[in-house]
């Protein structure tokens, strides 16, 4: 049986396995077998992460985490959870690959899951022209007109990015003001590729087989306009993933783990909660980061007791 076993391999995770190996409990962290990494894995630049004054690629960020947590013996399996027990002392972990693993304690640091518009199209057209990941899917829109929805530093991230091969990139909003940092939208405004469509959701996605367009309603006087493009780029946040634990951990109104004050305690003994999952406010890589530390160190402490 193991000391502790940690769910997820965002910075929550890393920081968790980090801190947890050092203090020898030789943790065993399952990382995903399709997304390891977490969110930091579809980024470009990081420029806001202490300690890299001239900013890092995020998956150069993530290979030093997992290169920092295996130096101190964190064992990575690169499998996806499949189902949880964590209501007895001892906690049971099965992955898909038929696997059960068994520990005194867990860590959850699942991240969170991009949401998606709710719209009909949107899953065919997937792949098709729409898309959640510029780093990813970029390329293909070479010359191209797009479009990004949101109103987040993570729109503009991705429409400033996408304007290294797109020749125009609107940005939809349901609002007249981003929520993005100060920072990010002087990117976005000082960008001549970008244009911002304020005031205006989609309702409807065009195009069989793939996107060829998209129809907006003005959220204010409720008109509806054509806009011809190439490709849809998703980025209106994300939710927490606790579809695993949801039936046995106290979640928030808005379905993020509970946690006990500044610990990582959730509403089960020896159960741990870091990251994205816990957190419906700062959702950064660093903060992140922070309450992956505290984790391993709240585990440590009821391993020892
Ligand atoms: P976010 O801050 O929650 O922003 C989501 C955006 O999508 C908001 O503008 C929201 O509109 C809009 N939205 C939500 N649901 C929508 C819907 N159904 N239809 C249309 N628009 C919708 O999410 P995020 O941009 O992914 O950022 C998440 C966190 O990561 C934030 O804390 C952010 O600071 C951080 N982050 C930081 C960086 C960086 O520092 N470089 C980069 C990426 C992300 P409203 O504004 O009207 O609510």
């Amino acid at each position: 049986m193991r000391e502790v076993i940690i769910i997820g391999s965002g910075p929550a995770g890393y920081t968790a396995a980090i801190y947890a190996s050092r203090a020898l409990l030789k943790p065993l962290m399952i990382a995903s077998s399709v997304e390891p990494g977490g969110e930091l894995m579809k980024t470009t630049d990081v420029d806001n992460y202490p300690g890299f004054p001239n900013g890092l690629l995020g998956p150069d960020l993530m290979a030093a985490f997992q290169a920092q947590a295996e130096r101190f013996g964190t064992e990575i399996l690169f499998d996806d959870v499949i189902e949880v027990d964590l209501t007895g002392d001892i906690k049971i972990v099965k992955t898909g690959n038929g696997e059960t693993h068994q520990a005194k304690a867990v860590i959850i640091s699942t991240g969170a899951a991009y949401r998606e518009l709710g719209l009909p199209k949107e899953k065919e057209l997937s792949g098709h022209g729409v898309s959640w990941c510029a780093t990813c899917d970029g390329f293909f829109f070479r010359d191209k007109t797009i479009a990004v929805v949101g109103g987040g530093d993570s729109a503009i991230e991705e429409a400033t990015f996408l304007t290294k091969f797109a020749s125009k990139v609107y940005m939809i909003h349901r609002r007249d003001s981003f929520r993005a940092s100060k920072i990010m939208q002087e990117k976005a405004f000082n960008n001549p590729k970008i244009e911002v469509i304020w005031n205006s959701a989609i309702s409807e996605l065009k195009g069989e087989g793939s996107l060829n367009g998209v129809v907006l309603e003005n959220t204010e006087t409720g008109a509806k306009t054509d806009l011809a493009i190439d490709g849809l780029f998703i980025a209106i946040g994300s939710d927490p993933r606790v579809g695993l634990i949801e039936n046995q951990l106290e979640l928030s109104e808005d379905r993020f783990i509970k946690v006990e004050g500044r610990t990582s305690k959730t509403s089960l003994p020896g159960v741990f909660a870091a990251g994205d999952v816990i957190d419906p406010t700062y959702r950064q890589a660093i903060t992140a980061a922070g309450s992956g530390c505290v984790a391993a160190l709240d585990a440590e402490h009821y391993l020892s007791n």
